[in-house]
């Protein structure tokens, strides 16, 4: 089968033929139907995250399974299914107790050292970045991080719900659990924040704030539901958000990640309201506090993964109320593209009108 793989960090991503393995344990076979381009995959291509080349990045799948390994229990051939980043053993106390993203063993969920790779050329071990490796005509992955879905949800629709869907509507309902009435600010209308906007609307928010600094991704933001928007280059965001809530927002959702914008949002909250941390522009920038100023107003600030998700009950949730023209997933993708046009794909996202690209053509 042809995989993408990125043979050096900064190196970019070449098609080549690649050996998958048969499914041992409790591995499921899927055949790719659509493939998210995620940014953490063009971070893990030139920087070292913790995978090493040659290797197969892609981490938004979906597509239909093909066979699956002699333990596997929840899935059968001809399944339709979405990969997830969340790795969960599903036996630990954090699984047991419905934190599957804080699983103590992901390691369950890929092969040991004891078992061939799961995927090789001529040979050659090839890393599978994620326990996923999604740029690829099919993969093999864990019972555990596949989530089946509704067969009337389109490919590259079901592919979103693997990560931006579930980091963006997941912040905003399960993490910072809005109420009907909240007030709540997303600061970054990408291709997650337009999914908080999502979640805020689901979960009842009656004031939905929404700050960058394109036009265009404003104009987007209101179609998914934003009451409010704010071109932070023109208008002072803090002070319009006092403005619009009175006392400050109940939760603001930072899917930016730089230290201004990340200051501007402990700002933006009411005594008592959240901060809520997914972007990360520079992973070494630090944010000053003013202890006083935190104990005073009673301010949180909370670091968000993977919108605290436990996929298998969040992505049929999120698959449902898309079906039931209550969740948008059409409007994020922006782009079709072929398996071996990821570099000029990653090009694409840098013009602010583009949301989300997604590989439709050259897969099984
Ligand atoms: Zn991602
Ligand atoms: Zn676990």
């Amino acid at each position: 089968m042809k995989a993408a793989v990125v043979r050096e960090f900064g190196g970019g991503f070449a098609t080549e033929e690649v050996d998958l393995s048969a499914p041992i344990g409790r591995e499921v076979a899927v055949g790719v139907k659509a493939s998210g381009l995620c940014h953490t995959d063009l971070t893990a291509s030139r920087n070292n995250i913790g995978y090493a080349p040659p290797m197969v990045l892609g981490h938004e799948v979906a597509g239909i399974v093909t066979a699956v390994g002699p333990e596997v229990t929840s899935l059968a051939v001809g399944d339709h299914v979405v990969g997830c980043l969340v790795q969960s053993c599903g036996a630990c106390e954090s699984c047991l107790t419905g934190r599957t993203f804080q699983c103590e063993h992901p390691e369950v969920t890929l092969r040991g050292p004891e078992d061939a790779p799961r995927l090789t050329v001529a040979g050659e071990p090839v890393t599978q970045a994620f326990g996923l490796g999604g740029f690829a005509q099919q993969v093999l992955i864990h019972e555990n991080q596949l989530v089946k879905v509704d067969e009337r949800i389109p490919f590259p629709q079901a592919a979103l719900l693997g990560c931006g869907v579930v980091t963006g509507a997941g912040a905003v309902i399960n993490t910072a659990n809005t109420q009907a009435g909240d007030s709540v600010v997303i600061i970054g209308a990408g291709g997650v924040g337009l999914n908080a906007i999502n979640g805020a609307r689901v979960a009842g928010a009656t004031a939905i704030i929404v700050v960058d600094v394109a036009d265009d991704k404003l104009e987007k933001a209101r179609r998914f539901g934003a009451t409010h928007t704010i071109n932070s280059t023109v208008t002072d965001p803090v002070a319009e958000v006092h403005r619009i809530t009175g006392r400050g927002a109940d939760a603001a959702f930072d899917f930016v990640g730089i230290p201004k914008v990340t200051q501007q949002g402990l700002e933006m909250i009411r005594p008592g309201g959240g901060l809520y941390c997914i972007g990360i522009l520079d992973p070494a920038a630090t944010v000053p506090l003013l202890t006083i100023g935190i104990i005073g107003a009673q301010k949180r600030i909370q670091g968000v993964y993977m919108g605290s998700t436990t996929p298998k009950h969040d992505i049929p949730l999120y698959a449902d109320l898309y079906l039931q023209g209550r969740f948008l997933l059409d409007e994020l993708i922006s782009k079709e593209i072929a398996l071996d046009e990821i570099d000029a794909g990653y090009e694409a996202l840098h013009d602010s009108s583009v949301t989300r690209v997604v590989i439709t053509s050259g897969l099984s």
